[in-house]
């Protein structure tokens, strides 16, 4: 069972048909990564980089920020990390942010702060970019949803760049940029993202929250938090069948792409491209390899027409039997 296992870890993620498919893991620290390369995954599709600033006095500066990414970098060996900017605001509080008692879900957070704090957002650049010539980094950026937000930081990832070789440091030239899809303004919008930024992950931990305006960290809504929510269905497919249209890559790093009840859906839609916490990489793996593209098309075709939740029910247990 052991040697069974072993074999699970290290085979390629690929469906029955032969469609591969991409599994990469969620981190928070760069202790994070042992476990990751446990687990199979083939890459980082999230370092949630704000677990760096979390719980502490004082922000990391430059050198430690670079030590901790390139420390992930080194460790995954050459496969791809992907780099979130400062997530920080709402639930997750750093020193010196305040965060606003209105509506923090709602408020200054994520690339909006970054933005309102130009230093902050270039030191963690800097360091980014420095780590980028040890590895294959790409950088997400969080929370955007205006043409003028993803202006604004592609500019500050240039800007970056320029001091850099201004001072003779080395950085990876052509590391990618991309946007994570959470708010549902970007969803919406998806044709600016797809024109400016070179990938897109879809956050759908948050893309749910604001979508049906149920705040994931309160329990007296947690049972209206649905990720099978018509709406959300839609979105998504949309999200992903306009992504593959323009053929710019597209991944899925919130909750949905670990549960393994939900990978055939995911499949189905069109998605290739998987983060999740280490936990559930071969699980779903395990999902991967037993499913039929062919086969499950109908179902899930099915399944973005209904919006009776039983009818939903009864062909997601078709889907997944
Ligand atoms: C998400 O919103 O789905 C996501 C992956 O980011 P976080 O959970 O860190 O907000
Ligand atoms: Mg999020």
């Amino acid at each position: 069972d052991k040697e069974k296992l072993k074999r699970l870890r290290t085979a390629p993620a690929a469906t029955l048909d032969g469609t591969t498919v991409q599994l990469f893991a969620n981190i928070e620290l760069p202790s994070d990564v042992e476990p990751v390369r446990a687990s199979g995954a083939t890459g980082v599709g999230l370092f949630r980089s704000e677990f760096l600033f979390m719980n502490r006095r004082g922000l990391p500066d430059e050198e430690e920020q670079f030590e901790a990414y390139k420390e992930v970098v080194e460790g995954m060996k050459g496969m791809p990390v992907t780099i979130r900017t400062l997530d920080s605001g709402a639930d997750k509080a750093i020193d010196g942010q305040e965060i606003t008692t209105i509506n923090p879900a709602l408020g200054l957070r994520a690339i909006r702060y970054c933005l309102a704090e130009p230093h902050i957002f270039n030191v963690q650049l800097r360091a980014i970019l420095r780590a980028s010539r040890f590895g294959k980094v790409m950088i997400l950026i969080p929370m955007l949803s205006t043409w003028a937000e993803i202006t604004q930081a592609l500019l500050a990832v240039a800007a970056a760049k320029e001091q850099l070789k201004t001072e003779g440091v080395k950085f990876d030239e052509y590391v990618p940029v991309g946007g994570m899809i959470e708010v549902p303004a970007a969803a919406i919008a998806l044709p600016m993202f797809i024109r400016k930024l070179d990938f897109l992950s879809i956050g759908t931990n948050d893309l749910i929250q604001y979508t049906l305006a149920i705040d994931r960290a309160d329990d007296a809504v947690a049972h209206l938090y649905d990720p099978l929510h018509p709406a959300i269905l839609n979105l998504l497919a949309g999200v992903i069948r306009t992504a593959q249209q323009h053929e710019k890559p597209v991944a899925v790093c919130g909750e949905m792409a670990g549960d393994v009840d939900l990978t055939r859906l995911l499949l189905g839609f069109g998605l290739r491209n998987f983060s999740m916490h280490p936990a559930h990489v071969l699980t779903v793996k395990q999902r991967v390899l037993s499913t039929s593209l062919p086969d499950i098309a109908p179902f899930v075709a099915r399944i973005l027409k209904t919006d009776e939740p039983e009818r939903l029910q009864a062909l997601m247990e078709k889907l997944n039997a």
